[in-house]
Parts: C-alpha cells; structure tokens; sequence
C-alpha cells in the first residue's frame, strides 16, 4: 500500500521514517522524498498488512498520513499514444502493447507528476 507522508522537521532530532522503521520493525520503501531543513514529503510502499501500525505510528509522530488508492491514470478518449509519457516516466508505467497502443502499470506509478505535466494532450491526472 503506498502512503504519502507529509511531516514538519521543527523540534525533530531524530529521522521520523527510521524511527517508524525502528519502532515497527516493518520495511519500507522509500518511492519518492522531498525533504528540506522545515519539512519532507515521502511516498511510502509498505506490505498491505503493516499499513496500520505504520499509519498510526506515522501520526503519533506528528505527520500526516494519505492512504494513496491509485497511481496516475489515463483517459483513453484523450490519448493518442504517442509515447511521450514512456520516455519521460522513471519507473516504467507505461507500455505499448502489441497494437501500438500505451497502457499503464498503475502500481509501480509513484505519482512524481512528470507525465502529467509532459502529455500533450492533458490525457493523464491523479486520482488520489
Ligand atoms: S503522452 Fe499522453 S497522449 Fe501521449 S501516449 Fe501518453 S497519455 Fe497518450
Ligand atoms: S506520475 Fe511519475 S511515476 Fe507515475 S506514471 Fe507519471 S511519470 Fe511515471
């Protein structure tokens, strides 16, 4: 399951997703972070089943927790497959198939916005 963890860094000594790591004993994944010396953003994928105990432990700490349901997804009205989103996506989410059309891995989508801002024909958004 990916959450999106938003938290302040003011008055926090020690690093709030190892602390969670720590306290849990749950892996996480870190997808995707921003984190500069007031706050951080995080996208976390973390087992179905520890989804809960990370949450709670993520909101005893102070962050804000968004359970993310889904990854980028396309209107096929829209798209006219012209490939602009394969090249630009890090992790791969899009592909051909074998009728030239481009279609979606939504899991693996770790929701960075550059296809979204990339497509030519505003086919792609987040759906949260
Ligand atoms: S960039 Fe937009 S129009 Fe082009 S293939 Fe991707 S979703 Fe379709
Ligand atoms: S939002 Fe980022 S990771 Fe998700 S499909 Fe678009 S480019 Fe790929």
């Amino acid at each position: 399951m990916k959450l999106l963890i938003t938290f302040s860094k003011k008055g926090r000594r020690e690093p709030l997703i190892a602390k969670v790591v720590k306290e849990s004993g749950v892996l996480i994944n870190v997808e995707r972070a921003v984190i500069d010396s007031m706050s951080g953003e995080a996208l976390i994928d973390v087992p179905d089943a520890d989804a809960l105990v990370v949450c709670n432990l993520m909101r005893d700490k102070g962050a804000t927790v968004r359970i993310l349901e889904h990854g980028v997804s396309k209107d096929d009205q829209e798209c006219v497959d012209c490939g602009a989103c394969i090249s630009i996506c890090p992790k791969e989410v899009f592909f051909l198939d074998n009728d030239w059309k481009v279609k979606l891995r939504e899991g693996r989508c770790v929701l960075c916005g550059k296809c979204i801002t990339a497509c030519p024909h505003h086919a792609l958004s987040q759906t949260v």
